[in-house]
């Protein structure tokens, strides 16, 4: 479909830290197309930061006209959870209120070395009022579910 055959399109945009699974999250979702009950279509286009995060390069043209944004960090490492604070604060000084935000826990396969607790993590998304999943890129689960969540939630905001 060409953009002007969408009813919406909608930029997301993924941040978190380098390693944290964006570009294979990315890679697992691969509609890039949705049909909602009104009967309206939604066109998304996915922005992975391409590995700039690892510079702090990251400019407000990324964020710039975002609808949504995952912040993402993986479960196994604890450090990418305490910098999904700051990545959220960046995020929310260059977007307006109303964007919708979902924190992502990537790497759920790897429940044996996790070091992100789930309390831990719902206690964060109450405090900062995000959505949230954890997710396994490596063995899709949850990509699409995640996904599908966070467009919805646009949808009737705009909607
Ligand atoms: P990015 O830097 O945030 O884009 O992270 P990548 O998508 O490049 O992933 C970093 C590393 O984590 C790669 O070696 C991936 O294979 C691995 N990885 C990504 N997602 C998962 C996952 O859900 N589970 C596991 N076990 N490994 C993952």
């Amino acid at each position: 479909m060409a953009d002007e055959d969408y009813d919406y399109l909608f930029k997301v945009v993924l941040i978190g830290d380098s390693g944290v699974g964006k570009t294979n999250l990315l890679s697992r979702f691969a509609r890039n197309e949705f049909s909602f009950e009104s009967k309206s279509t939604v066109g998304v286009e996915i922005w992975d930061t391409a590995g700039q995060e690892r510079y702090r390069a990251i400019t407000s043209a990324y964020y710039r006209g975002s609808a949504a944004a995952l912040v993402v960090y993986d479960v196994t490492r604890h450090v990418t959870f305490e910098n999904a604070e700051r990545w959220l604060r960046e995020l929310r000084n260059h977007t307006d209120a109303n964007l919708v935000v979902m924190l992502v826990g990537n790497k759920a396969d790897l429940g044996h070395i996790r070091a992100v607790s789930l309390e831990e993590a719902q206690a964060f998304v109450q405090r900062e009022r995000l959505f949230f999943m954890e997710t396994s890129a490596l063995e899709s689960t949850n990509v699409e579910n995640a996904f599908t969540r966070v467009l919805t939630q646009i949808h009737q905001v705009v909607s």
